[in-house]
């Protein structure tokens, strides 16, 4: 047994997230009677990007942007469908679209290939783990229910009511932990956070206290002098995949 509990990202951590939207956006087309070309996946791609930053959403570290995210995430949705409606000639309203997208991304998860065995040889070895997201509870809960019997608690910032990284998220986050059974007395020091996002998850697990491993899939830091200067200190493990984390001999 050990204690330790080890709290994952969901989105580019476990789950593929550029092959979940491809399939939220093939199944959308197809119930419009369209067939999703590589063309339109990457404009829809583009749209998307483009509405998230015009939404602040890239700003995460920002205060005020973590106290309106739920409001700026529908206002990113809404706005991508608009672009989208603009170009396919989809007549269906731009809410009516957001809400399609929500119920086919609750359908989409494909993990990355090493994921599934690796959250099973933890859970065998007496690991205890947890799953933090920016996202919609009710989504990534059915997205991620191929791993109910392994993962003891999902918190998102929809529950929490902020995302990560804010501090409220964290202390939510240590809360949920502590309330299950058989990790009342656990410590932030004892969690190990294991996600791909500097800003949302290794800065804001750092400053929780909480251990920090980013990972690193498309080998962008080689080690962790190779992290921008005023970020390193929030990092101190780097993996390119998940089964990486079984030689970290601090594990
Ligand atoms: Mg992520």
């Amino acid at each position: 047994m050990t204690d330790r509990v080890l709290i994952f990202d969901i989105d580019d951590t476990l789950l593929d997230y550029e092959a979940a939207e491809r399939g939220i956006w093939e199944a959308i087309f197809r119930d419009h009677g369209l067939a999703l070309s590589e063309d339109d996946f990457q404009r829809n791609w583009a749209i998307s990007w483009e509405t998230w930053k015009e939404a602040g959403m890239m700003n995460i570290t920002d205060p005020d942007v973590q106290a309106s995210y739920e409001d700026r995430y529908r206002q990113a949705v809404l706005a991508m469908m608009e672009g989208v409606r603009d170009y396919t000639g989809i007549r269906t309203s731009a809410a009516e679209l957001a809400e399609q997208f929500e119920v086919f991304m609750s359908r989409q998860f494909t993990t990355f290939p090493e994921v599934e065995q690796v959250l099973w040889d933890l859970h065998r070895d007496g690991y205890r783990l947890f799953l933090a997201s920016n996202g919609h509870q009710e989504v990534q809960t059915a997205r991620m229910a191929v791993f109910a019997d392994v993962i003891d608690g999902i918190l998102t910032s929809e529950l929490a009511g902020i995302p990560k990284p804010g501090a409220a998220f964290f202390r939510e986050l240590m809360e949920m932990i502590q309330r299950t059974a058989g990790c009342a007395g656990i410590l932030p020091k004892q969690c190990l956070f294991i996600g791909d996002s500097i800003h949302s998850d290794m800065i804001g697990a750092h400053a929780a206290g909480m251990d920090t491993c980013l990972v690193d899939r498309k080998g962008k830091y080689p080690d962790l002098e190779s992290l921008p200067e005023e970020e390193r200190a929030s990092v101190r493990f780097i993996v390119k995949d998940l089964r990486q984390l079984m030689t970290i001999k601090e594990l």
